[in-house]
């Protein structure tokens, strides 16, 4: 029996399941950038960020984060755990790029003297707006507490994973998070994946990720499998 779609993203589906502690999550190959107003697919990309995430969710469970993922059941699915997403978007910077290298105006590709946590409001109609803690506490998106915790968490996350894709010859530029409550407690959710991260080859600096789509630079699926390569050593 199908069970209930509870929702469908730009990247993914998420499906109820018999057991009502757990989700199933469906990544597609669907990709969207610049607010969705740029649309594409990028041919495998639901395998891969299926298999990069449960990858990553597995390293960080070895450091002691809690997150969301329970266990893959197919090429591009997952179970993971019932969460109630908080609508604040983290993301951390080790080198500017993106938006933040447009705002402070750094030439993209400097390195930060320390990691740069930013976070953003979760609402697709409001384009994700930078906000700061005290619109975190007056607008209720999140308690002191939790917000503390997803600080300490992200920051955390941005150590185990750098120094991981360090030893694959890949640097860690910058990349965003999502926690949600399960049963009371702060989780990592979402999916980490050439989507949510910037990776850049560490010698040649070439980008292996989502900015070859936003930015029309061309073998866009051959850097998404050379990441699922570099992590797990699969051929795709
Ligand atoms: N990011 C994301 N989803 C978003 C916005 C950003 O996963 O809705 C990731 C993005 O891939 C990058 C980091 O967060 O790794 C910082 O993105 P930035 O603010 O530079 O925005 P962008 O240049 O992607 O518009």
């Amino acid at each position: 029996m199908e069970e209930k779609q509870l929702y469908e993203g730009k990247a993914k589906k998420v499906f109820a399941t018999a057991n009502p502690d757990e989700y199933r999550v469906y990544f597609k190959d669907d990709a969207t950038a610049f607010d969705g107003t740029k649309r594409g697919t990028i041919i495998n990309k639901g395998i891969i960020n299926n298999k990069v995430s449960a990858f990553f969710f597995n390293l960080l469970a070895e450091h002691g984060i809690p997150h969301h993922f329970v266990k893959l059941i197919s090429d591009r699915e997952m179970i993971v755990k019932t969460l109630k997403i908080l609508q604040v978007e983290v993301v951390v910077r080790n080198v500017a790029a993106g938006s933040l290298a447009k705002r402070i105006g750094w030439e993209e590709g400097t390195k930060m003297p320390m990691p740069v946590l930013e976070l953003y409001y979760k609402n697709d109609e409001l384009h994700d707006p930078l906000i700061n803690e005290y619109h975190i506490q007056a607008m209720g998106l999140a308690t002191p507490e939790q917000l503390s915790e997803i600080k300490a968490y992200a920051l955390k996350i941005n150590d185990i994973l750098s120094a991981y894709l360090k030893t694959k010859n890949v640097e860690l530029i910058d990349f965003k998070l999502e926690f949600g409550v399960h049963k009371g407690q702060v989780i990592l959710g979402d999916e980490i994946s050439p989507d949510t991260c910037r990776l850049w080859d560490s010698e040649t600096k070439q980008k292996l990720d989502k900015d070859r789509f936003r930015r029309d630079l061309g073998n866009v699926e051959d850097a998404y499998r050379e990441v699922l390569k570099r992590l797990t050593g699969e051929v795709m």
